[in-house]
């Protein structure tokens, strides 16, 4: 992980262009099996040559529930992601919140960067995402399982919040984008 510093500075330079420009989200497109389950992350490849296979499986589960019913899958996916966050707080596997980047860089959820901490709103982006990294632009977020465990993790560590996914590549992003915003 020696060189992650300089990775999250040109991924912060891509965050900026996209934040400072007007340009629409795309969409349109049809997520397959074809565009969707190959998918090489340069960072996480370099840590386990393996990687490819495992977001393979992953997104093998993710689409299948997809083409099941979206509405679902969003439910799902978010409920488990909430629910594995207040368990990790719970057990102490995250005491704060500079434990959630490395929980996300161990599991190889992806290289999670919080951009923006103020008073009652937390932006937090997510580089090499596992759900969606490479994805194309299908006009909506596919990140309901990273949504909810920052979610949960949130909750449990600062207070009730609500976490919107402003960024994704299903929205024709090049990373994505949270907000956490605190009632
Ligand atoms: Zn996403």
């Amino acid at each position: 992980m020696e060189d992650i510093g300089i990775l999250m500075e040109k991924w912060r330079e891509v965050y900026r262009e996209k934040v400072n420009s007007k340009k629409r989200n795309g969409e349109g497109v049809t997520l397959t099996p074809e565009n969707y389950f190959n998918v090489i992350r340069p960072f996480f490849m370099k840590v386990s040559p393996e990687d490819k296979e495992y977001v393979r499986t992953f997104r093998m589960v993710s689409y299948g529930m997809l083409e099941y019913s979206p509405s679902l899958r969003t439910l799902i996916l978010r409920g488990a992601g909430y629910n594995l966050a207040s368990r990790l707080v719970e057990s102490g596997e995250i005491r704060d919140i500079e434990d959630l980047p490395k929980v996300f860089l161990n599991q190889k959820i992806g290289i999670l960067d919080i951009v923006d901490e103020s008073f009652n709103v937390m932006k937090i982006n997510i580089y090499e995402c596992m759900s969606c990294y490479k994805a194309p632009p299908i006009g909506r977020t596919l990140c309901d399982f990273e949504a909810g465990l920052i979610q949960g993790a949130m909750e449990k560590l600062i207070g009730e919040n609500v976490t919107r996914e402003i960024y994704c590549w299903g929205l024709g992003n090049s990373f994505c984008g949270f907000e956490v915003i605190f009632e």
